[in-house]
């Protein structure tokens, strides 16, 4: 691999993200050749352990949750000995001594064009804390060479996000800070622009002349598990559109760019969240439901509510499902609605794009023969399924003319036999190219913020009085599927 030399410095190197997501994802660079030919990743955490003791843990780490399964002995001794550990205190600044002792003897060891990522695997409010101590401690002066990957959530709300980024910005030029959104590294999402972008076909329809509605729906059958004292102070909205889904928004609602160079890009998509139509408070109970699921059966087992999870108040008004119906003011999306949901303890877990297009303009067919008339739909499934779907209408075999709708499927399974790397896996080799294009732009960030935050506003200073107010294992709030009918639409689903 042509890459640089790099040390990977992880805050949170004994945390859950590390576990699961970071160190298998970085073995697996390794082991399809990606990783650059020096290496050396430094977990970091207040915990004391040796270098051996560490090696240990990601080994074990690894092996539960590679997509690989488990490591092959020759690739794991080779890669284990570039893992280190440098304990940190990120509150007690001194312990960035230590750690800047164990960069510069790689950075030595490795010659002067090793680059250094810093990647803050850590609660949001460590962040400020640990880009201070790098500043101080003369960590990130090269701005070549030296980079922070910033976790989600980036801010609480429209103002801690702009303190933030105002605090980066004083010490890093944005060409270092890498603000990730993990969705953005799936291969699905990231298919949308090669399928907008690559094929004629498709831009001619992708308008407000052909396109009736859009859905993004991104829902869960899990609840919120071990993370309910994180997600009683975030909720849906938080947790998932402000980032995630308003990010497939800006994917679908895009112009396209003149080339795919990163800030190119970033600019269409900040473009769509500067176009989206802003909620008057007295617009938002028509256009925003929020729901909370009380307990329920799945799978034969009894689930608590959200409000007996732990970590969670007793009387909670967070929301554990949000739909949203949103506008693009702009010519390509002039007055067609963008129905957004996302929710725990739902019916199913799936992530799909639905593209509705407009009914024909005249039916030539008898209404025996369109029974179960569909208008054309493009169906993107970003997760578990990984497909594109175009459905269209045909005729059934048989002597008599008789419509139904048909499936032409791009399925991932049946197209490619490689498997596809896990989102994290394209992040980390993309921060270690320096290429942005897949990260979160500061204005992006906080474009999404000023959307939303009416919204935020607006639940927080009224109360909800029925919650919860759907059942585990549902579809969600009745209210969410009004939403959408009163425009004469249902919520679709994967079959
Ligand atoms: P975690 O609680 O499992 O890990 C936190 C880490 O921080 C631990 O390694 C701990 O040792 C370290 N830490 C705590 N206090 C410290 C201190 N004073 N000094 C130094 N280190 C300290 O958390 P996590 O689930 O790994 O999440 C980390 C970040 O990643 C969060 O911002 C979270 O929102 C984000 N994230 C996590 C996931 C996930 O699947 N776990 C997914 C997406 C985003």
């Amino acid at each position: 691999s042509k890459l640089n030399p790099t040390i990977f410095v992880i805050f949170g190197g004994t945390g859950d993200l590390n576990k699961r997501k970071l160190a298998p994802a970085l073995y697996n660079l390794f082991t399809e050749g990606y990783m650059p030919e020096k290496f050396s990743i430094i977990g970091t955490g207040r915990t004391k352990f040796t270098d051996e003791k560490y090696q240990q843990v990601i080994l074990e780490n690894v092996n539960e949750f590679s997509r690989n399964g488990k490591v092959k002995d020759d690739s794991w001794k080779e890669f284990g000995t570039n893992v280190h550990y440098s304990s940190t205190d990120v509150t007690v600044p001194e312990t960035f001594e230590g750690l800047k002792t164990d960069i510069e003897k790689y950075q030595k060891e490795f010659g002067p064009e090793t680059q250094v990522i810093f990647y803050l695997a850590v609660a949001p409010n460590f962040f400020p804390l640990i880009a201070e101590c790098l500043c101080k401690y003369k960590l990130t002066e090269n701005e070549d060479n030296s980079r922070i990957v910033i976790e989600k959530p980036f801010g609480h709300d429209l103002e801690t996000a702009k303190e933030l980024n105002l605090l980066l910005s004083k010490i890093f030029t944005e060409k270092q800070i890498y603000r990730i959104d993990h969705y953005l590294g799936k291969e699905t999402v990231q298919n949308m622009m090669a399928f907008r972008f690559a094929n004629s076909l498709f831009e001619p329809l992708w308008n407000r002349n052909y396109i009736e509605h859009i859905q993004i729906s991104v829902t869960e059958q899990l609840g919120v598990g071990e993370r309910g004292g994180y997600y009683e102070g975030a909720g849906a909205l938080r947790d998932m559109i402000q980032n995630h889904l308003l990010q497939l928004l800006c994917l679908v609602g895009m112009e396209a760019p003149i080339s795919f160079d990163a800030n190119e890009i970033r600019d269409r998509k900040v473009e769509v969240l500067r176009a989206m139509r802003p909620f008057k408070p007295e617009e938002i109970s028509t256009n925003a439901v929020r729901g909370q699921y009380s307990k329920g059966w799945v799978e034969g087992k009894e689930v608590p509510g959200y409000r007996h999870e732990n970590g969670v108040d007793p009387h909670s008004n967070t929301e554990s499902f949000a739909a949203v119906k949103f506008f693009i003011d702009n010519w390509r999306w002039q007055g067609i609605p963008f129905y957004l949901r996302t929710g725990k303890r739902l019916n199913q877990t799936s992530s799909i794009i639905t593209i509705q297009f407009k009914d024909v303009p005249h039916h030539i067919f008898s209404s025996r023969a369109t029974e179960t008339w569909q208008q054309n739909r493009l169906i993107i499934s970003i997760q578990p399924e990984m497909s594109i779907r175009l459905q269209v209408q045909a005729k059934r075999p048989g002597v008599k003319m008789v419509l139904n709708p048909v499936d032409m499927v791009f399925d991932y399974k049946g197209t490619y036999d490689t498997d596809t790397p896990e989102a994290y896996e394209t992040l980390l080799l993309d921060a270690m190219n320096g290429d942005q294009t897949l990260f979160m732009r500061g204005d992006q960030v906080e474009a999404a913020w000023e959307l939303v935050m009416p919204i935020i506003n607006t639940w927080e200073s009224k109360k909800s009085l029925n919650f919860p107010n759907y059942p585990a294992d549902s579809w969600g709030p009745e209210e969410a599927e009004a939403l959408i009918a009163r425009d004469g639409f249902h919520w679709f689903t994967l079959p």
